[in-house]
């Protein structure tokens, strides 16, 4: 059988208690395939000794004999020490929330330890450690703890609150799993290039990235498991490629075809007329290689009306911030309706958040409903009640587009004729999510197919993985703005200065603007996370919120940040919006397409924090109407001291990339530029937000960071299509997985 194909619950890996296989169900391990599935991160050498003395030089991994027993502090935080020493020194461990350990943990008795050491105090010490008991055969052979090279996981939260207890069960339940489960697995690559490749069978792989028996080995495994990742992405990429290449050929035939359709259908010339403006060149270039594309497909021989399958679009369209992309998405979702293939079309428009993905269905009630069409939102906390009718008037046709987050695709969901699907910011969505939006198309009632593709960036792709990953893609580019627009002035400001950028923006207030202030925190309540992640007191937006209205004490300044539920989200926005509110403190969750065309100041506290796309995409949050706007991007150069640090120990927070990236945000406004840079300081790994947003986030390849890998997999991939044109997949299986266990979008706080 298949890995996949292991849908067991975790509970059937025996010696997995009741409360433990409902952690691992909450923490999204439902099954065994998930389970052994959950790669390490890491992987800890135990395999050979390293002496006390040598703590320098990485982990410790030696016996010590345990010589005494102390304590310090009071109370609640009366903390165990113990004094241990072998062959080559002495340490002392501190059990921080472990006085356990002084009963384990006997006078004169020998352990085997493992852990990480640091010198302080005059002594060698260590608060995260493992130890157990050194004799008795048991440890030796069953220990989860030592010997060999020991996996260490992402640990889910249910799992986490004792690191160290939450990574050796998950150790034992995985290597259960191995014992009762790897030998049914079969390859998933082709046998013969697992032989070609020299890779190692699924089963043998499996076991080894957990549990392998050398480094060598566990490069061997995971070459293996990469790669057949990569094939499987390539396998899909190739098919439509090639699928799209047979349908370029027909197109050439009937040219008429295409002329006839990039022409305007109805619904669109209507709401053109309607519009104050006209769209920008780069804007008409797009909607008409959009309507030729959708033309063709109509008219392609197999795309009849029932016929399924065949040639559909699928357009990347690229525009930097503000150039004027929903309106193109809009155009592309009228055309969807005309059409429809004689039954009324849908559309569904998706935004990586709610607030932008309401922010397009107002847009769409305004711009739409005068048209005569029904645009709905749905969003993930509807009532029971609302969502029901929501679903049933989208089943029965009654709805023509549909605007919200990735929930328009929940397994629930289901379309009458689903015709065209927009994914606005997809570089905020993975690559495998892709497959669960076709697939709504192909179980729409109708049975009409694939719908039509159109994805939305900012964020320009770089070339390789425009040409692998994203390999059957047409691209649209919107190289210009709107008319009229006036580019953004940026400052630079110290910190000191903060208040000459108050006076500024209190000028522009004067005149009728409204202004954001953006701050790298939430704030006071959000929660230990983000106090643990920084070591500074920074600004934060619930604080400066107040702030703020004291500063600028006749306008009305409103809070937004991702903690807030989407209600009060709506409320700040609309209200500011609407005018009401002048100024908005947030934290980055305006980062992405929110579009308020009178705000003029944008500013940005702790600007050496954030990222150069996520400036970028700040700094277009204004610019959106005919006035001049500003950005201020407020840097600090010092981190700001905390009561009790060590004055020799402020760090400076301005590091030479930092600057780099605030000179970068003065000398350009053009987002290609700035996503170059972006590339050069960081380094093909981490390539604007991609990184974090699961872009690319396969189980373990790395399609950027692999991209040696991912040219091998596409070079077999595509000669096995190449033999065999009509080679069919049952299904991407492994993109499948990575489908279900796709953790949902979440927006980020920074
Ligand atoms: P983005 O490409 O960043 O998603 P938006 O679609 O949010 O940009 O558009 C930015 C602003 O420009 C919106 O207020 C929109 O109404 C306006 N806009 C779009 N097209 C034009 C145009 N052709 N002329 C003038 N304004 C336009
Ligand atoms: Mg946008």
């Amino acid at each position: 059988m298949f890995l996949r194909e292991l849908n067991k619950p975790p509970g059937s890996v025996k010696g997995v208690g009741e409360k433990t296989a409902a952690d691992l169900v909450l923490s999204g391990i439902s099954s065994v395939a998930a389970l052994l599935t959950h790669y390490p991160r890491d992987w800890e050498d135990r395999s050979h000794a390293a002496p006390l003395k040598n703590w320098s030089r990485g982990p410790v991994c030696t016996t010590v004999k345990i010589l005494a027993h102390d304590w310090f502090g009071f109370g609640k935080m009366r903390t165990l020490k113990i004094h241990v020493e072998d062959e080559s020194a002495r340490a002392v461990l501190v059990c921080f929330n472990r006085p356990f350990l002084g009963r384990v943990l006997e006078i004169g008795k020998s352990y085997r330890l493992w852990g990480k050491f640091y010198y302080k105090y005059g002594d060698i010490q260590s608060t995260s450690f493992e130890v157990e008991a050194e004799t008795g055969a048991a440890a030796e052979t069953g220990s989860t703890r030592f010997g060999g090279i020991l996996p260490v996981y992402p640990l889910p939260a249910k799992l986490g609150r004792v690191p160290s207890r939450g990574q050796n069960l998950l150790r034992r339940l995985v290597r259960q799993a191995l014992d009762q489960y790897s030998s049914l697995l079969d390859d998933e690559i082709p046998a013969s290039v697992i032989k070609t490749g020299g890779f190692l069978h699924k089963a043998e792989a499996i076991r080894a990235i957990h549990f392998p028996s050398s480094r060598a080995e566990l490069e061997h495994a995971r070459q293996t498991l990469i790669f057949e990742e990569l094939f499987y992405l390539e396998i899909n990429v190739g098919r439509r490629a090639a699928e799209r290449s047979r349908a370029r050929q027909l197109q050439a035939r009937s040219s008429a075809a295409a002329a006839h359709g990039a022409s305007l259908s109805p619904l669109q010339s209507e709401l053109l007329e309607r519009l104050p403006f006209h769209l920008s060149p780069g804007q008409e270039t797009a909607i008409a290689e959009i309507n030729a594309d959708m033309a063709f497909a109509d008219e392609a021989p197999g795309n009849q009306a029932d016929a399924g399958g065949g040639y559909s679009m699928a357009r990347l369209l690229q525009g930097d911030v503000g150039s004027g992309k929903t309106l193109v998405a809009f155009l592309a979702a009228l055309r969807a309706v005309d059409e429809g293939r004689g039954r009324a079309g849908q559309a569904a428009i998706m935004a990586p958040t709610e607030l932008l993905a309401r922010q397009h269905a107002e847009n769409a009630a305004r711009l739409l409903e005068p048209l005569g069409l029904r645009p709905a939102f749905l969003t993930g906390n509807l009532k029971a009640r609302g969502r029901n009718r929501l679903l049933a008037a989208l089943a029965d046709g009654e709805v023509d587009i549909i605007l919200g987050t990735h929930a328009l695709f929940s397994k629930d969901v289901v379309y009458r004729n689903l015709r065209l699907v927009v994914v606005d910011e997809q570089h905020r969505f993975g690559v495998t999510q892709r497959q669960a939006i076709l697939a709504k198309g192909e179980t729409s009632l109708l049975k009409s197919g694939a719908p039509h593709l159109l994805m939305m960036s900012a964020t320009p792709i770089p070339r390789t993985l425009a040409l692998t990953v994203f390999g059957d893609l047409d691209v649209s580019v919107i190289p210009d703005m709107p008319p009229g627009r006036k580019p953004v002035k940026t400052h630079l400001a110290k910190e000191s200065n903060a208040a000459k950028v108050y006076d500024f923006v209190r000028k522009e207030l004067e005149a009728g603007r409204q202004a954001y202030f953006v701050y790298p925190l939430i704030g006071d309540d959000a929660g230990m996370e983000e106090t643990r992640n920084t070591q500074a007191n920074l600004k934060d937006a619930v604080s400066m919120a107040g702030e703020l209205q004291r500063i600028f004490p006749q306008y009305p300044v409103a809070l937004i940040h991702s903690r807030l539920d989407d209600e009060q989200k709506r409320e700040a926005m609309e209200s500011f919006r609407r005018g009401e509110i002048k100024i908005l403190a947030a934290t980055s969750v305006v980062e992405v397409g929110v579009d308020v065309p009178n705000a003029s100041c944008m500013v940005v506290h702790h600007a050496e924090r954030f990222g150069l796309s996520a400036l970028h995409q700040l700094r277009g949050r204004v610019g959106r109407g005919g006035e001049k706007s500003y950005c201020f991007l407020i840097y600090s150069e010092e981190e700001p001291r905390q009561d009790g640090d060590d004055p020799a120990a402020a760090r400076p927070a301005l590091t030479d990339d930092g600057k780099q990236r605030l000179r970068v945000m003065l000398e350009s406004n053009d987002g290609f530029v700035i996503a170059e840079e972006d590339l050069k300081l960081r380094g093909p790994g981490q390539i604007a937000g991609i990184e974090q947003s699961g872009y690319l986030r396969l189980g373990i390849a790395d399609p950027v960071r692999d991209s040696g890998a991912l040219l091998a997999a596409r070079k077999e991939a595509f000669a096995m299509l190449e033999r065999d044109p009509g080679l069919l997949f049952p299904e991407n299986r492994v993109v499948a997985e990575v489908l279900e266990r796709a953790p949902p979008f979440t927006e980020t706080a920074m």
